[in-house]
């Protein structure tokens, strides 16, 4: 008797390729992710691999089958915990893949708006090859404040790319010791006002929790730098977005740069999109050729492990 995993939308081929050479596992890969089609098909199959769709207890409650759901990722907002909880079945993610994609992503989105890379390529585009360029401000990474929020997988990655660049790295995170965060070459703050005053650099790694929630705020913009630049790859809503705009409006903060937002998509009318002191980018953080590569080898490797009973402890959510 072969495992049946459900591919709940389409994953990078080197992920399937693990599952068509195992002799115990069949795949069937499912794109129409209709709650009605989901229904019909996900009750025949022992796991499913899992992308953006939403898994609630309307779908789930026919899955009698079903064993664990493999995220394609870290975050799982679009499971229904409480559910899963209480009829025992398993959730994992990608814990080890996608951490890397992301640090690079802030690093590139800092030295874009520190070197104003977006700005300078209109100006050469609109044959201002000397004269508005000469007036943008752009800054260096060498010597300034970089403060990370969160010190989990993402924030360690991070770490070490901003000290390359020279920069004093901060760490905000009240869950990890001191010891670790010295060891990697960081500076812990106790609270987070502490190293908004003195952060040229703030990068957001912490989840969205209700603790996390509009984290980022008019009051606390006014107390920051004024040249500071602020990146979110984390959730939406940990930065409140109608305040950031008025902050960088008002040139309370110098710029920001956001892969993910409160409502994704971002809505048409957000004012954030006529804004030019923002980068923005479509939650992409981790759509590298070689992150999604991995994910999607996680993702199902996650899921042979698992039935083999050799997960590793730290793919498993606790629930
Ligand atoms: P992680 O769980 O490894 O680390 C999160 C860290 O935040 C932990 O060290 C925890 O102690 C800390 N933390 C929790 N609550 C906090 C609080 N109130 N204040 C300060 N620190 C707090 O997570 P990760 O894999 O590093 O991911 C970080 C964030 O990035 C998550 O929100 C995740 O959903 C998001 N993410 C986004 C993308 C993307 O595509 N943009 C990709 C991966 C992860």
């Amino acid at each position: 008797m072969k495992y049946k995993i459900a591919v709940i939308e389409e994953i990078h081929k080197d992920g399937l390729k693990l599952l068509e050479n195992h002799p115990d596992f069949d795949y069937e890969l499912i794109t129409d992710i209709s709650e009605a089609n989901l229904i019909n098909k996900l009750p025949n199959f022992d796991a499913c691999t899992l992308r953006v769709s939403k898994l609630g207890e309307k779908i789930l409650k026919h899955c009698k089958k079903l064993k664990v759901i493999s995220r394609h990722g870290v975050g799982y907002d679009n499971v229904d915990l409480n559910y899963i909880k209480n009829n025992n079945i398993s959730l994992l993610i990608t814990a080890t893949a996608n951490a890397v994609a992301v640090a690079e992503h802030v690093l590139a989105m800092f030295l874009a708006l520190s070197k104003s890379i977006i700005n300078y390529d209109n100006e050469v585009r609109k044959g201002n090859f000397k004269n508005n360029a000469k007036n943008i401000q752009t800054y260096e990474l060498f010597n300034k404040n970089v403060l990370i929020a969160g010190f989990g997988r993402i924030g360690k990655k991070l770490i070490s790319r901003c000290l390359a660049f020279d920069a004093n790295v901060y760490i905000y995170d009240p869950y990890v010791e001191e010891k670790i965060i010295k060891d990697l070459g960081g500076i812990k703050v106790d609270h987070i006002e502490e190293g908004l005053k003195i952060a040229d650099y703030v990068s957001l790694h912490v989840p969205l929790t209700q603790e996390t929630k509009n984290l980022l705020n008019y009051s606390v913009f006014k107390k920051m730098k004024k040249n500071s630049i602020i990146v979110n790859t984390a959730r939406g809503g940990i930065i409140n977005e109608t305040d950031l705009e008025k902050a960088l409006n008002e040139n309370i903060i110098f710029g920001s740069a956001l892969d993910v937002f409160s409502k994704e998509p971002i809505e048409i009318n957000n004012p954030l999109l006529k804004n030019k002191k923002v980068i923005l980018s479509p939650h992409s953080a981790t759509f590298t050729d070689e992150c999604t590569s991995r994910m999607s080898i996680e993702t199902t490797k996650n899921i042979i492990d698992f039935f083999e009973n050799k997960i590793d402890k730290s793919m498993i959510v606790k629930l």
